[in-house]
């Protein structure tokens, strides 16, 4: 079977690639691993192939000043929260989860990995085939 990455995760994937060309993929990922496989993890294709989950590297500029992946994933969470982009399904990062549940309040996370070095973005299935541009401000969006 052949693998997917969900078209809305490789969108805003290339988005961070555009805005930050020198950052760190060194925590990148998005098919899962043996780790992956043996729990439930959007990193896992489904029976039709397609994986819906991204890591992206905190490190977005190499070893350099500022940190600000956590600017982004907020970024990521207002623009869910305002509903005018509903193909996040959640985002975990540095300790932290938030989704619907909550309407998107940052909530502790409480997974065994806490995700420091890398930020965790699931998207739905309806999201699968929509590449649409993520309209947020550090990716070059509205
Ligand atoms: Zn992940």
């Amino acid at each position: 079977m052949k693998h997917k990455l969900s078209k809305a995760a490789s969108q805003l994937r290339e988005q961070i690639d555009d805005s930050f060309p020198d950052r760190d993929r060194t925590s990148d990922g998005w098919i899962g691993d043996t780790r992956h496989a043996a729990r439930k993890s959007d990193h896992n294709p489904d029976e039709q192939g397609w994986v819906r989950a991204i890591d992206i590297d905190r490190d977005l500029f190499k070893g350099s000043k500022p940190d600000i992946m956590g600017d982004l994933a907020d970024q990521l969470r207002t623009l869910s929260k305002s509903k005018k982009d509903n193909r996040i399904a959640y985002i975990i990062f540095d300790g932290h989860i938030c989704s619907k549940i909550l309407n998107w309040k940052w909530r502790k996370y409480k997974g065994a990995n806490k995700h420091v070095k890398h930020l965790h973005c699931s998207f739905k299935k309806e999201a699968d085939n929509d590449g649409a541009f993520f309209q947020i401000s550090m990716l070059g969006g509205e």
